[in-house]
């Protein structure tokens, strides 16, 4: 198990910003369907294909706009990223999760990010531990 742990982290520590389109451009382009459950003009939140618990969905800004990764980020995306949270709790809302949700940004390849365009995670449905491996 342990062996299996460190091999994950591996593979994901090979996955680094490279700027490169990703996968949730053909996402918002519809050309890739996915389930939406909320969308504005600015934001996308959509069912994560591979969920960690019973409500995982995915909140990713429709302009990637160079967000990468939180660390990336500039004065510039002050708004969108106050859009991201704020629609975190819309999300938990229409899931029925408010009483208890989990709201998650992996940054880079130690802290297991696999796609390099910004986005939240929204977790509940079930009760989340402490501390998160
Ligand atoms: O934080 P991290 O970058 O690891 O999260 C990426 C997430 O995107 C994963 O939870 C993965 O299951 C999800 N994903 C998805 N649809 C895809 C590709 C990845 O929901 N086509």
């Amino acid at each position: 198990h342990a062996v299996d742990e460190e091999a994950s982290a591996r593979a994901a520590a090979a996955r680094v910003d490279s700027g490169a389109p990703t996968i949730f451009d053909k996402i918002i382009s519809k050309e890739i369907p996915s389930t939406v459950v909320y969308e504005d003009d600015k934001v996308l939140a959509f069912r994560d294909i591979n969920p960690q618990a019973p409500v995982h969905v995915l909140i990713i800004p429709k302009q990637r706009d160079g967000l990468t990764e939180l660390g990336k980020a500039d004065h510039r995306h002050e708004e969108v990223l106050g859009r991201l949270l704020y629609a975190a709790k819309v999300v938990a809302e229409k899931e029925g999760i408010s009483e208890g949700f989990r709201v998650v940004i992996n940054n880079g390849a130690s802290a297991c990010q696999s796609v390099y365009h910004l986005h939240l995670h929204v977790l509940g449905g079930r009760l989340m531990k402490w501390p998160p491996g």
